[in-house]
């Protein structure tokens, strides 16, 4: 294949890539978007495939990948996602490790240098940052993946001296980094891998459960940077525009949750937030009450009220309630109210979360309002049903200075006339946190398992 045509190849899969983007930052479009990224792709493999010798190889490792990814992938629940995205990001930066060790351990196969020629010294940058930045990558993300799958604790792991040790092997990777820069060998390269690999693990098990949203877009920002940086090795100018592209859409996505959960982007990376303890009882010890009803009795507020907004959350996905929730809402709107679903940016267990599991039930976009938009409407609005959903929803955020998500912003279901909530019981949500929405006097829990309660509620309706 001309070299032109390969240039024009990648341009071509590097535009596909950009409207990919583009096309899923709306559930509308996000269809189209991803067939972009397919096409696109395929486009680049085909391409790099063309220039290789080995085709024969690479064909039976893609066959072998693709097989095991399709597998997973048909396997994985939905609620199992954001533990799935953590698993693949770790191979992104595994990928960048053993290719930058191939490299370094034959860069005249790699065309980084003549036989008998010291590698050049802005391939030895290259490498070292593809390196460390795929090590940390790796093992970050094995430790993401292990507290999502509730394989280890979600809350934060801390100790004394914590800050400083990290910086301290911070310092020493780099100092390896600079002693592999001006005498390329093994024994500084490995050093700092081993570094890199042990500073992943100490960088997020320090991070609690509710930051976690954050350290996945996080880590997926990483492991765009690693692929580039690898890209810079191979002189692959795909490679390049790729990683640039997951590794500055993964930074962006990391900014806007940390806006939307008010915390500052260097105290989540220092850790220590969430996974504390639950507590039914108030400060003083003293237990708090509150009110329980049927779903005879949320069926019978929701048909009378003019206006019902419904709040899910990460229950909902568990519950796989999507479907009920839809014929409910159906039910309502043949009755004359007016439904509309509140989503809150972290709601769930990965960004736009509950944004998939209503389009999967095919919910009316016009139906679905975000955070920013309907928090405007809850104070004229008759019914809130919040179902599955409790940190999004804890008033604790705007009211409570002490609270670890002060400042937080919530979806102020608060305000609305009666509030009902569906749960199994009176356990906390993800942070860990008692939520004093449930105390409330315009509140009724309605305890049981979403899809049973909203089926229940249907059959009321009717
Ligand atoms: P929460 O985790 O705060 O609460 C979910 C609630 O659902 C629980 O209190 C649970 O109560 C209830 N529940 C669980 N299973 C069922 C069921 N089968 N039927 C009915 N209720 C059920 O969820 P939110 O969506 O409100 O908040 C998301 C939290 O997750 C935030 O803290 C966020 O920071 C964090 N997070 C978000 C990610 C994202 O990207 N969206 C990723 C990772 C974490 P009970 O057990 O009593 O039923």
């Amino acid at each position: 294949m001309s070299a032109n045509f390969v240039y024009l190849a990648y341009l071509v899969a590097a535009v596909l890539f950009i409207l990919t983007l583009k096309g899923l930052s709306s559930p509308m479009t996000s269809r189209r978007g991803n067939m972009f990224g397919m096409i696109g792709m395929a486009i680049a493999v085909l391409t790099t495939l063309s220039l290789t010798h080995n085709v024969g190889l690479i064909v039976l490792a893609i066959m072998v990948g693709g097989t095991v990814g399709s597998v997973v992938a048909r396997r994985v629940e939905m609620t199992q996602m954001p533990e799935m995205v953590a698993a693949m990001h770790s191979l992104v930066g595994l990928a960048a490790v053993l290719v930058a060790m191939a490299a370094f351990n034959n860069p005249v196969a790699y065309g980084i240098a003549l036989p008998g020629e010291m590698l050049h010294s802005s391939n030895r940058i290259e490498l070292f940052i593809g390196t460390f930045v795929g090590a940390i990558t790796f093992t970050g993300s094995i430790i993401a993946f292990l507290k999502l799958s509730a394989r280890l604790s979600g809350k934060p792991l801390r100790f004394a001296g914590q800050h400083w040790l990290n910086l301290g092997l911070g310092i020493s990777m780099l100092g390896f980094g600079i002693a592999f820069f001006l005498s390329p060998s093994w024994t500084p390269f490995l050093i700092m891998t081993a570094i890199a690999l042990l500073l992943g693990v100490l960088l997020i098990m320090p991070i609690g459960g509710a930051d976690m949203p954050v350290v996945i877009s996080m880590l997926n920002s990483y492991s765009g940077w690693a692929a580039a940086g690898i890209g810079f090795t191979l002189n692959n100018n795909m490679l390049i525009i790729a990683g640039s592209l997951v590794g500055s859409s993964g930074a962006i996505l990391s900014y806007i949750m940390c806006r939307a959960m008010n915390r500052a982007f260097l105290n989540v990376i220092l850790g220590g937030f969430g996974g504390g303890e639950a507590a039914a009882a108030s400060d003083d010890g003293v237990q708090k009450t509150y009110r329980s009803g049927s779903a005879d009795d949320a069926a019978f507020l929701m048909g009378n009220a003019d206006s019902v907004i419904i709040v899910p959350g990460y229950g909902l996905a568990v519950a796989r309630a999507q479907h009920a929730i839809k014929e409910m809402s159906n039910a309502l709107t043949s009755k004359g109210v007016k439904v509309r679903y509140a989503i809150h940016p972290v709601a769930g267990r990965m960004p736009g979360h509950m944004n998939v599991l209503l389009a999967e039930a095919e919910v009316p976009y016009e139906q679905v309002v975000e955070m920013d938009e309907i928090n405007n409407e809850f104070a004229d609005t008759d019914v809130v049903l919040v179902i599955g959903a409790n940190d999004v929803v804890n008033p604790a955020a705007k009211n409570d200075k002490s609270s670890p998500i002060y400042g937080m912003p919530i979806l102020e279901v608060h305000k609305a006339r009666t509030v009902l909530v569906v749960k199994r019981s009176m356990a906390t949500g993800y942070a860990g946190l008692d939520n004093d929405l449930f105390y409330m006097d315009k509140t009724m829990m309605v305890f049981g398992d979403a899809k049973k309660v909203v089926e229940d509620v249907i059959k009321a309706l009717a």
